[in-house]
């Protein structure tokens, strides 16, 4: 097996029917350059054959957040409604598709991208609640909420664990969520680096990234950031159905760097 071509490896275990194998490996194409189409493709066929035989783990991968679609209606209420496109068949573009059995769909006229139980069922077809027309399936999905965060990409300094709700979280609830939302962060922080709080509204990032900061500085003095860059995500609490911010502070970049800054023209 060559690790230079993925994609051809990939393909051959899918045609040995080594779906879990094959699914491994089509990682890192997605991973490398985003959306690969052929890459994506043979994800989505695995996916939508065998998704259900496939460990959770795997599903999970952020690699994969795009090639799934996820119902809006349910995502505003922090509910999660993902499922698989049917694949498309380039070969036969307007081969029909039963959107019977599909899990949902997007509404061709206002493009709408809902579950079945937020479209409305008329004899044989959904139908979109909108403006009653008949949904195709999703060939071009939204992407799913994500179940996991990448991994850290610089030294982590610091992590701050935002939940959505009146109940302030504990250390222990933010070490569980990183465990399973981003065990590559959690190896990565050094005790002690890991704070948690609440949130009013999880999608007001600005305001969040400004009251976690103030968090920072108020327990590790008023240099504790200095230099370091942040990023944020935001992932579901499957367990608790809310919504929970991540905010990772990383050190700055080291003394080399600001060399090649300084000389390096
Ligand atoms: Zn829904
Ligand atoms: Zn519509």
């Amino acid at each position: 097996m060559s690790m230079d071509n993925p994609l051809e490896d990939a393909r051959r275990l899918f045609d040995e029917h080594r779906y879990e194998e094959a699914l491994r490996l089509l990682r890192i194409p997605l991973r490398r350059e985003g959306h690969v189409t052929t890459a994506g493709e043979l994800a989505s066929t695995i996916l939508w054959m065998r998704g259900e035989d496939l460990p959770r783990a795997l599903i999970d991968d952020p690699a994969f957040d795009s090639l799934f679609a996820e119902c809006e209606v349910c995502r505003a209420e922090g509910v999660s409604a993902i499922w698989i496109p049917p694949p498309y068949d380039r070969e036969r573009p307007n081969a029909i598709i039963s959107t019977i059995n599909t899990p949902g769909g997007r509404c061709p006229a206002c493009g709408a991208i809902r579950c079945r139980m937020h479209l409305r069922v008329e004899g044989v077809t959904l139908v979109c609640p909108n403006d009653g027309k008949a949904i195709d399936v999703c060939f071009e999905p939204n992407g799913r909420f994500p179940h996991r965060i990448p991994p850290p990409r610089g030294s982590v300094r610091f992590v701050v664990v935002a939940r959505e709700g009146p109940l302030v979280p504990t250390v222990d609830y933010a070490r569980t969520l990183l465990g399973r939302v981003a065990p590559e962060l959690l190896q990565e922080l050094s005790a002690g680096g890991l704070i948690a709080c609440r949130v009013e509204d999880p999608t007001d990032q600005e305001a969040i990234l400004f009251y976690v900061t103030a968090i920072v500085l108020r327990e590790y003095g008023r240099n504790a950031l200095r230099g370091c860059t942040a990023s944020l995500h935001v992932v579901a609490d499957s367990e608790s159905e809310v919504a929970a911010v991540i905010v990772v502070f990383y050190r700055p970049a080291g003394l080399r760097w600001w060399l090649a800054k300084m000389f390096g023209r």
